[in-house]
């Protein structure tokens, strides 16, 4: 999803990049172009209007700054403006002050509310929080038992009428869940409803009751992200309709153009608070308008490549080079060998790398043909260099390449094209140490 939008975003920045300073013919012109890649990715118009009309006041405004050069200024000022209109601020969810808190699920059949219950459950229980599954969903042949296998893959409890016991009342299966999570002592309740192929007086009168009952503290309004402008208009019907708290967005792993996306929170009124990204119950993340936004500027969402890269990346190696960073120890081949197994641990390459900022176009299609293998090959070269070599390149003189190259299968172009890349990166390592204020180099190659 995106993928097209963040193309040609990266495409009209790639196109004022070059410019010391931009017309207000520039700026008409820039924002034109992105009205125009926003309504392509299905974008509602309502939104499209209020967004250009904040990026043309702000970029002609006092507050450009001098800081910046004019496309850094009108990266910095639509990320922000797509931060505000995905929501702004991450939502969390609102919890009872007494338990159980409830959570009812509501949206058309097939947006993806069940498999959506049994990820929400998931997610609950990994914060330690006891959930209880409630299975409202009587209409949909076979959703109670979708329900139950879902629960049994998660873990978590299913309340759901048992089967011919003749219970046919959504309402009251609802009410009773409720019951049954005080005594059984979970704290949350997620009830999932049921849903019709379009939008209908029954199924709105249905869900009001359910409400009515239970009481929720969220009703979250599920949208499938694949079927564009009509699941905006749905979600406003829901809104009137039934009263929602928030949106959670399903299928985003599709390759439809995002403008739902992207419009309903302006639309309804109502947050985002999670979303869905595959039929997997891993497949579900709390949604991060930051994020969300520089991911499709193509700037890459830092924040989860920092997150990643902190998981694997082994609290003694990050506390060894603290160490030798402050003692103004130099970076030596040993560190970029493990740095390299660090990058190797965090998954395809090509993933991580499309995070990176400045990652648009045809970028992307490079790095779409880059090898983890590469990587693999780099460790293997420096692993067949001599401690003393790791420690010092400056001693890898042109016997040593050749033996170097040898041990490790490559030719002696790519042992050098590894060196120095190596000290470039030595090179940042100290103007990072230099930056801190700290000692530089002592033990500097050559
Ligand atoms: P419900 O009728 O709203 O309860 O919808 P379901 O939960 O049964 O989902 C309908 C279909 O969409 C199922 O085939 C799910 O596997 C699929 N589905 C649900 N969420 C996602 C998602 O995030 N991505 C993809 N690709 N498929 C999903």
């Amino acid at each position: 999803m995106f993928d097209a939008l963040s193309d040609r975003l990266s495409g009209i920045f790639e196109s004022i990049r070059g410019k010391g300073r931009l017309t207000e013919a520039d700026i008409d012109a820039t924002a034109r172009e992105i009205r125009l890649a926003l309504l392509e990715a299905d974008v509602a118009l309502p939104v499209v209007k209020t967004f250009i009309a904040q990026i043309k006041e702000r970029c002609s405004g006092a507050e450009v700054s001098k800081a910046l050069n004019p496309a850094q200024q009108i990266i910095k000022i639509v990320n922000e403006e797509l931060v505000a209109i995905l929501g702004g601020e991450t939502r969390r969810l609102n919890y009872a002050k007494q338990a159980p808190t409830v959570i009812m699920l509501a949206g058309l059949q097939g947006a993806g509310k069940t498999t959506l219950a049994g990820k929400l459950a998931k997610h609950l229980k990994g914060d330690d929080h006891s959930p209880l599954l409630v299975a409202a969903d009587l209409q949909r042949p076979n959703a109670v038992g979708q329900l139950q296998v879902l629960g049994q893959r998660a873990g978590v409890a299913v309340y759901a009428p048992e089967p011919g016991s003749g219970v046919g009342d959504p309402v009251k299966v609802a009410l009773d869940s409720i019951a049954e999570a005080r005594q059984k002592g979970h704290d949350v309740v997620i009830v999932d409803t049921a849903g019709r192929l379009g939008i209908d007086e029954e199924m709105m009168q249905q869900a009001r009751e359910i409400r009515a009952a239970v009481n929720p503290d969220e009703v979250l309004f599920v949208i499938d992200a694949m079927i564009g402008q009509d699941a905006v208009n749905t979600a406003e019907a829901f809104r009137d309709g039934v009263g929602i708290t928030g949106v959670v967005l399903s299928k985003l792993d599709g390759d439809a153009r995002g403008g739902a996306a992207l419009s309903v929170r302006h639309v309804t009124g109502q947050p985002i608070l999670f979303a869905s990204t595959g039929e997997k119950l891993e497949d579900f993340d709390v949604f991060h308008p930051d994020r969300m936004a520089s991911r499709i500027l193509g700037m890459g969402d830092m924040l989860t490549l920092i997150e990643q890269a902190e998981a694997v990346f082994e609290e003694d190696q990050k506390e060894e080079m603290t160490q030798k960073l402050l003692q103004g120890e130099d970076f030596t081949l040993e560190d970029f060998l493990e740095q390299m197994q660090a990058i190797r641990k965090m998954g395809p390459i090509g993933n991580l790398l499309k995070m990176m900022p400045g990652m648009g176009g045809q970028m992307r299609q490079q790095i779409d043909s880059i090898d983890d293998k590469q990587i693999d090959r780099t460790s293997a070269i420096i692993r067949s260099m001599t401690p003393a070599e790791r420690r010092d390149s400056s001693l890898i003189n042109g016997s040593r390449r050749l033996r170097i190259a040898n041990g490790s299968g490559v030719t002696v172009s790519e042992v050098n094209q590894l060196l120095t890349r190596f000290k470039d990166a030595q090179k940042m390592m100290r103007q990072m140490s230099g930056a801190m204020g700290l000692p530089t180099g002592t033990k500097a190659t050559k």
